[in-house]
């Protein structure tokens, strides 16, 4: 997959790639992360990438003529995916990462100041995308939280692809509780199941932990997981978790 963003702060993307699983990733090919500057585009002498908005206001305006020029620049093909990162677009969620993880290459336009000239999202055709409902100085960690979630739903980029089958939303319920060495700390001990080592009965702890979790948590997302559950197995842990919650 290979993501080129558009930013005015490279760096900012450059230097958060550098580290840990994103940079394994970039290492061993799986991903590509280029970020292109669109002020090295601009025309005039002091490189100029925004103006006032017409009608008055405050804040400066992102111009077309830099934003243009840098998206052309950029090579692509029928299966790029152009995204424009902004507040008012659809919400980011796992659904959309995992689709977005299907394609190979994705451009990301990260604006900043008071946005964009409206012109650049009519350009580019891109798709508004929000990370949720509140407003960031700019578009970059948006972007970052994106390549950062949609590498994570590319085959071959975690070391066992399983890792991300388990991961909370994939399946609509959220990940069961993790414990780790020792089995016991200041007094808190780890389910005895999970040192009893029958992997059956550990995988149907799990699933039940997964469903009572979502239920306690999210109880939206657990009401559309049992809408849907057709399961037989699923079925059965939930009217368990249904009765043990209602007690
Ligand atoms: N004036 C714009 C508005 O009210 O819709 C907000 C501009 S914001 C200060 C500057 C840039 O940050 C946006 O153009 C966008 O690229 C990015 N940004 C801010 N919040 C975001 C969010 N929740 N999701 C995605 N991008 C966001």
């Amino acid at each position: 997959m290979k993501f080129d963003v558009l930013t005015l702060f490279p760096e900012m993307i450059n230097q958060a790639c550098s580290h840990s699983i994103i940079a394994r990733g970039i290492e061993s090919g799986v991903i590509e992360i280029n970020a292109v500057n669109p002020r090295d585009f601009t025309k005039d002498k002091h490189k100029k990438v925004d103006d006032t908005p017409f009608g008055g206001g405050a804040g400066m305006v992102l111009m077309c003529q830099p934003y243009f020029d840098c998206f052309d620049s950029i090579e692509k093909d029928n299966n790029t995916e152009v995204i424009i990162l902004s507040p008012q677009g659809q919400t980011f969620n796992q659904k959309m990462s995992c689709k977005l993880a299907e394609k190979k290459h994705i451009i990301m336009i990260c604006g900043h100041y008071e946005g964009f000239d409206e012109r650049i999202k009519l350009y580019t055709k891109a798709k508004e995308v929000s990370i949720g409902d509140y407003v960031l100085t700019g578009g970059e960690l948006p972007a970052l939280c994106m390549i950062d979630s949609i590498s994570r739903n590319i085959d071959g980029f975690l070391g066992k692809i399983d890792s991300a089958h388990y991961d909370s939303f994939a399946d609509g319920l959220l990940e069961y509780p993790q414990y780790t060495k020792p089995r016991e700390y200041y007094g808190l001990s780890v389910p005895e199941v999970l040192v009893g080592g029958n992997h059956l009965e550990i995988a149907k702890w799990r699933r039940k932990q997964q469903m009572l979790v979502t239920l306690k948590k999210r109880p939206d997302l657990f009401e559309k997981f049992q809408k849907k559950c057709e399961n037989k197995e699923d079925l059965k842990l939930l009217n368990e978790v249904i009765k043990e919650f209602q007690i």
